[in-house]
């Protein structure tokens, strides 16, 4: 059982339990012992931080830059903490979770290798009974739920997987230790961020690679290089301001906002401007040079044409650069991905691309990967196929709210959630970035301390109020989620095939999940609510 010192109000013990320990569920932890609240994580993996434990594939790193993918809310934490890379990759990261671990002493209230495997509100005692995959349970009078929004893979849809004799390796589920892949032939499915970091770095290795693309993707360069100290101290002597300019930024990361279309500037002017987008790397350059290439077609294409330019140049051979040009979506409408080398990867021998819309998947046999043309024998399959994203992971506890409403029928039409943060009929239960806020389409460290924050607040003020019931109004969560389809459908977004909409899970009903509205915005509304004593929650003794 726990082992804070503070008093419960919850009857056996817990004030807070909180699902996940990664950059959410720690935060949590954090600020809630700081109200004198009891709490304890769940957390599934063997280890705390959450995506950055699980994601060891070759290649992986973020695509928000090390200075502002990092926690804002200790001044003394941000300055101490030093990293190497413009990009900070997966062991930084993890590293630097586990040093925040360490400072706050928070792994005392984590139990790891522990899966919620089901959670059901009491409403008679007013807790949350949550049991755990050990078949222990817990009760808690609130329930966060810290599941990450990436985190629960979707199942790959590839016939005959079960039959491959060779390694089979996902992304999100890479294996501790070092995956050796000198002299081996390795086949990777899907080419969205996962599979675009991975290969390069893959074929520096392996004997042959053979990479099975179902929908090309517009990748930018990332333009990752070390981190020099005199840049990285610049920002910490501004580090408070720069902060300040994230939460009030668009995507949670300062910068420019563009105040012209794309389509009002000369060609050359425009194709300058990529030039310099492409040159200095990153996903969020290219996205902000004009302010309409996420809602006007014509403008989009520009910068569409920009880069497919790019792949015909870089790539030798003219079919594979072909395959490789993304045409079934606009920029930016299913997450653009940044690179290392991706492109130039098929350069080299041994690297050859299948392209599934001319040969389309037939399986995996027992020696490697079929299509409807032929064979391709590997040694290694490496799913790099994705997540059940956003609701996959809340879903998988499977909360029960009020009269034992699951979440997964609420959700039968898709996600609805007041903010983004509670689900009306789960008293109590709130989600950090959860579908309806800004959440994937932002810089996640900022918008998980803005709903931490916001949800201990609103906990704690639930408390001096004596209220034991804080739930999401119906009304006013139908109407916030109104607002977002409307907000998403003056966008581009909803032209894709993405897993923003659901759609690359079968079955999935199609809706827009993040809220397109802007980081600042968003930011706006929240500040209001919590300011008119929390309009559109009913906070109750029963
Ligand atoms: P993803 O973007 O969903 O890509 C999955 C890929 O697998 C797609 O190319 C998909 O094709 C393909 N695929 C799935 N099932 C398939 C099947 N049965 N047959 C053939 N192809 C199949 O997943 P992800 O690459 O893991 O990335 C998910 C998100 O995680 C990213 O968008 C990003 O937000 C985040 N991420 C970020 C970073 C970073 O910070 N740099 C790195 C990794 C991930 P279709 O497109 O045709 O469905």
């Amino acid at each position: 059982m726990p082992s804070s010192p503070h008093p419960a109000t919850a009857p056996d013990g817990l004030d807070v339990l909180v699902v996940g320990a990664g950059f959410a569920g720690l935060y949590l932890l954090h600020r809630l012992r700081g109200l004198g609240l009891c709490a304890l994580a769940l957390e599934a993996g063997s280890g705390i931080g959450g995506t950055w434990h699980w994601n060891r594939y070759p290649g992986a790193r973020c695509d928000v830059e090390s200075m502002d993918y990092s926690y804002s809310f200790d001044p003394a934490l941000e300055q101490e903490w030093s990293w190497t890379r413009r990009y900070p990759g997966q062991a930084e990261i993890l590293a630097y979770i586990e040093h925040v671990a360490d400072r706050f002493d928070l792994r005392r209230d984590v139990r790891t290798a522990t899966r919620a495997a089901a959670a059901a509100w009491d409403g008679g005692d007013r807790v949350w009974r949550v049991r755990t995959d050990g078949g222990t349970t817990y009760a808690a009078r609130y329930l966060v739920m810290a599941t990450g929004c990436l985190s629960m893979p979707k199942a790959p849809g590839i016939e005959g997987l079960d039959r491959f004799q060779g390694r089979v390796l996902h992304t999100g589920r890479w294996p501790h230790g070092e995956v050796d892949f000198t002299g081996r032939r390795v086949a990777v499915v899907g080419t969205g961020s996962s599979g675009i970091q991975a290969v390069p770095v893959i074929a520096e290795q392996a004997a042959e690679v053979t990479v099975f693309q179902r929908t090309a993707n517009f990748s930018l360069p990332a333009n990752d290089r070390p981190l020099a100290p005199d840049e990285q101290e610049a920002v910490k002597r501004r580090y408070r301001e720069h902060r300040a300019q994230a939460r009030r930024s668009p995507t949670g990361i300062p910068g420019r906002k563009a105040d012209r279309s794309a389509l009002e500037v000369p060609e050359a002017e425009r194709t300058a401007t990529y030039w310099d987008a492409w040159e200095r790397g990153g996903l969020f350059g290219m996205l902000r040079s004009y302010n309409d290439l996420t809602t006007d077609a014509d403008a989009n294409a520009t910068a569409a044409d920009f880069i497919r330019e790019r792949i015909a140049e870089t790539v030798d051979d003219p079919a594979t650069a072909e395959a490789l040009a993304p045409r079934s979506h606009p920029f930016g409408t299913k997450r653009p991905c940044i690179d290392s080398g991706y492109y130039a990867a098929f350069n080299r021998d041994g690297v050859r691309l299948v392209d599934l819309r001319a040969e389309p998947l037939a399986g995996a046999t027992p020696d490697g990967v079929a299509t409807a043309r032929g064979a391709y024998p590997a040694d290694d399959l490496v799913l790099a196929t994705g997540y059940d994203a956003m609701t996959g992971a809340l879903t998988a506890v499977d909360p029960r709210g009020r009269g034992g409403l699951r979440l997964h029928e609420a959700w039968a039409e898709g996600p609805t959630a007041h903010l983004g943060l509670a689900v009306a009929g789960f008293p109590n239960m709130f989600t950090v970035t959860g579908p309806g806020s800004p959440s994937v389409l932002s810089n996640m460290v900022v918008s998980i301390e803005q709903h931490v924050e916001w949800i201990t607040d609103l906990i704690a003020s639930a408390r001096e109020r004596g209220a034991e019931v804080v739930e999401a109004d119906p009304e006013a969560q139908r109407r916030w989620s109104a607002h977002v389809q409307e907000v998403a459908g003056a966008t581009l977004f909803p032209r894709a095939d993405s897993w923003y909409m659901g759609a690359n899970v079968p079955g999935k009903p199609r809706v827009f999940m993040p809220y397109p509205g802007g980081v600042d915005v968003y930011r706006d509304v929240l500040e209001d609510v919590a300011a008119s004593g929390y309009e559109g929650f009913r906070l109750s003794r029963a």
